[in-house]
């Protein structure tokens, strides 16, 4: 694995989040983007070499709305950058690590994202991403 990619934040309200995001970090965010197989609206903050990735349920059944019923709104994973997603799953599978996904999915931003159970991780939901060539 390599650097923290992002740190994903599930809101209530993208707006009223994005607008909290502007004021704290003094920028526009760089990009919003619907990811349907996710149920989920994002958008993208870069201060130098990090992202904020905020996260907004799209229908009731969506993990955020999930996550933010029984935890409220905060951080709702880690993810860290990968160069070759494939071979970083097959290391965690065989390390005894549930994965979510037994192939790697589109996610947001341009990404092959895998994630892995929390359970599995000291209570902290961990996103693998690889950049889409
Ligand atoms: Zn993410």
């Amino acid at each position: 694995m390599e650097k923290i990619e992002h740190i994903g934040i599930a809101v209530r309200s993208l707006e009223q989040a994005n607008s909290v995001y502007e004021k704290l970090m003094g920028i526009a965010p760089y990009k919003s983007e619907a990811v349907e197989s996710e149920g989920v609206v994002t958008s993208f903050f870069r201060s130098g070499p990090n992202k904020i990735e905020l996260l907004e349920a799209s229908n009731p059944d969506s993990p955020i709305a999930k996550f933010i019923e029984k935890r409220g709104e905060g951080i709702h994973h880690i993810a860290f950058s990968v160069t070759d997603i494939r071979s970083e799953m097959a290391r965690l599978r065989e390390a005894g690590f549930t994965l979510l996904n037994t192939e790697p999915k589109f996610g947001a931003d341009n990404k092959l994202v895998c994630f892995v159970h929390p359970r599995d991780t000291t209570g902290v939901l961990i996103e693998l991403c690889q950049e889409r060539e």
